[in-house]
């Protein structure tokens, strides 16, 4: 592991921006901590609300993630009231956490780290705390005490498990005090800690002291081969992912048991070497790695070894039973353990492992499940290092529920990722690069949603998708390109979607194009290409769509951009008109043959939506000017006329049709058209 310390050279630095630097750091290495774990500390003096000088120990609040670390991630608390503490015996959680509140600097509702006394109750200016996965190696042997006595005799103590609180800060104080050589501490199925004089040293020293472990792990790892291929019939890659991504749906709908949920696959090298071994599947079963892993991967991954990878129906049963069973020895684990003052929590997996696929990763939105993803693959890395050290030992199941169902560890979790009405939903929109499609993107992804972009125009996506998941976060947007007249192309986005997500709550079927002119003077390739794209375009993605959904059984929702031309048709547009007449009459059926499966089929009728829309090209501005008889300059302008409320229909108009359509509050309606059109007067003889 590379010392990346490069200080920037710059005396305005003071205490908190060196905390800031060294958290980002060891927050960008995930060999040391994974999204929200790990924690960092800085003792140093301010001033106070009164203007006097404090001593105040800076601390990494709840839940914050070390890697885009800044000053307001971390809480100041008045260490001349955290130092005594030390002389107590005991403290409930509860009781500690009150005290904490109330020696805040500048009162805030944020919690500090529960690990926060450990931090103050080392004497040293900085410390650092990460649950490095060769540490963590190291500690998860049956023979840790040997093999840490032999790479770090008493330079690095070691404590024998405890769940974080006020007992663990204690001991590790006194372990500090009986040791004053050492320079870190091992807590064992945890991490570590590490101290200094400066930011710097603190950090020095914690990448000195997993390199040691990653060395001595790499001498051991040295000729020996851990994973062993089971000989078993295998499939292609390409093969395996359809394969997956046909058993995704059935998954989804199993594991939305209790609440929504999303989830993805994943594949990687690393990954399948273990997955596809003879020793995985005893291995996977032993437990969790460290309190952190537990928290995100539960006490272990599903494992299911399939009699037939090739038949589908038969390795849909066998999931589901293994699922099933999964969830029957949840509750079991949870009965043996619980005093009943917590209830039970979701029972569902966050992993599950299937030899010649691949894993799946589960979440409440793509934001857990990809966590969950990115610790798994850690847990696996420690399960091979420590077997070629050892062999793996995990965290009890005793010790595993404690961490599951520690009120502290429920408050981490319900503060990550921020969710809306559309949260753990999935929505896939066609022709999202431009215009209505942008638009019903954007506030789909502001409502919570993930969001599926498809779309014959990559860059459009592309740069839709960027700047979602820069406001949004962990690809919340995916984008992919599809031509909806392409069956294969639609089939192939549709597995990928499956794949990235795990289902499908949402279709918004939008995608069409404008065929101007009369009748008598249009081209057959011209009719055929409008009927293609805003007839059969919405069949081929609405068909994927309704065999999603149907799996699932989770119902579901699709809505169609019409327009207005469906009830109030234009001259000089025919093949417009009658494409997209086509495309309603396509949802109504939809609509009468779905009801049964809980999923509503609806229809916004917009008018004339200019802004950023790519339907409207110069030439078929030039032919509606023509059409309607009025100067190019003033066409926007003469459909806000023509219209009863004089409205210009933005983007933003349909979106939020379309997203009342997708709702719960429309949850009666099916089969309807909603215009969307500031109000047509021949639309009273509909
Ligand atoms: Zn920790």
């Amino acid at each position: 592991m590379e010392n990346c310390w490069n200080e920037p050279n710059d005396s305005k630095l003071d205490d908190l921006d060196l905390l800031v630097y060294q958290s980002q750091l060891i927050g960008n290495n995930p060999d040391l901590v994974l999204t929200g774990g790990g924690n960092t500390a800085i003792k140093t003096v301010q001033k106070d609300f009164r203007g006097l000088n404090t001593s105040v120990l800076f601390v990494k609040k709840s839940g914050a993630d070390l890697k885009t670390a800044c000053r307001d991630d971390f809480v100041g608390l008045r260490l001349d009231e955290l130092k005594p503490l030390v002389a107590h015996t005991d403290m409930l959680d509860r009781e500690m956490i009150d005290y904490l509140m109330h020696c805040m600097l500048n009162p805030t509702t944020d919690r500090p780290s529960i690990e926060t006394l450990i931090h103050a109750f080392i004497p040293m200016k900085s410390t650092v705390h990460s649950h490095s996965d060769a540490i963590v190696s190291l500690t998860n042997t049956k023979k840790k005490q040997e093999i840490l006595s032999n790479i770090y005799g008493h330079r690095v103590p070691y404590i024998n498990y405890l769940l974080p609180g006020f007992s663990l800060s204690k001991i590790v104080h006194g372990t500090i005090v009986s040791n004053p050589e050492a320079h870190g501490i091992i807590l064992i199925n945890h991490g570590l800690f590490t101290w200094g004089e400066t930011p710097k040293e603190a950090y020095d020293r914690h990448i000195e002291i997993t390199n040691l472990a990653e060395q001595h792990i790499t001498r051991a790892l040295l000729g020996k081969k851990i994973f062993n291929i089971k000989r078993t019939p295998s499939l292609e890659e390409s093969e395996a992912k359809s394969q997956a991504a046909i058993l995704t749906p059935t998954i989804r709908k199993l594991i939305c048991s209790e609440n929504s949920m999303v989830l993805t696959f994943n594949m990687d090298p690393d990954c399948l070497d273990f997955v596809n071994s003879e020793e995985g599947s005893d291995l996977s079963q032993i437990g969790p790695a460290t309190p952190d892993h537990t928290l995100h991967t539960k006490i272990k991954p599903v494992w299911v070894t399939l009699t037939d990878i090739n038949n589908q129906s038969l390795a849909s049963k066998e999931i589901s039973e293994a699922i099933k069973n999964y969830r029957s020895d949840y509750a079991k684990w949870y009965e043996a353990h619980t005093d009943h003052t917590q209830p039970i929590l979701d029972a569902n997996p966050r992993v599950i492992l299937v030899p010649g696929l691949g894993m799946w990763s589960t979440g409440k939105d793509i934001r857990a499940a990809l966590i969950a993803q990115d610790v798994y693959r850690h847990t696996i890395k420690v399960i091979k290092s420590a077997t070629a050290l050892d062999e793996y030992v995990s965290l009890s199941e005793a010790s595993a529920y404690q961490v599951e169902y520690w009120p502290m560890e429920l408050h981490k979790l319900t503060l990550a990722g921020k969710s809306g009405p559309f949260s753990s939903k999935i929505v896939l929109i066609t022709g999202a690069a431009h215009g209505i499609g942008r638009a019903v993107a954007q506030s789909f992804a502001s409502s919570g949603a993930h969001v599926f972009l498809t779309d014959i125009d990559a860059k459009g996506i592309n740069s839709l998708a960027s700047q979602i998941n820069e406001t949004h976060g962990y690809r919340k947007a995916f984008p992919f390109v599809m031509d909806v007249t392409d069956e294969a192309q639609v089939a192939t986005a549709f597995e990928r979607l499956c794949l990235t997500y795990g289902g499908l709550d949402i279709l918004v079927s939008n995608a069409g194009i404008a065929a101007p002119g009369p009748i008598d003077e249009l081209d057959l390739r011209d009719w055929n290409k409008a009927f293609s794209v805003n007839a059969t375009g919405h069949f081929l993605v609405a068909k994927k769509a309704i065999q999603i959904m149907k799996t699932q059984e989770l119902g579901g929702n699709i809505v169609f951009i019409g327009t207005r031309n469906v009830p109030s048709p234009g001259a000089e547009f025919g093949a417009y008109s009658s494409s997209k007449a086509a495309e309603v009459q396509l949802a109504k059926v939809l609509a009468l043959e779905n009801a049964v499966h809980g999923i509503r089929v609806n229809i916004v009728n917009p008018d004339a939506v200019f802004e950023g829309s790519n339907l409207w090209s110069a030439d078929v501005r030039k032919q509606r000017s023509k059409a309607h008889g009025v100067d190019i300059h003033q066409l926007e302008d003469f459909y806000v006329q023509r219209n009863l409320l004089k409205a210009k229909i933005t983007g933003d108009d349909v979106a939020r049709a379309v997203l009342f359509l997708a709702s719960d509050d429309s949850s009666k309606t099916t089969g309807t058209m909603l215009p969307v059109d500031g109000g047509i007067k021949d639309a009273f003889l509909r």
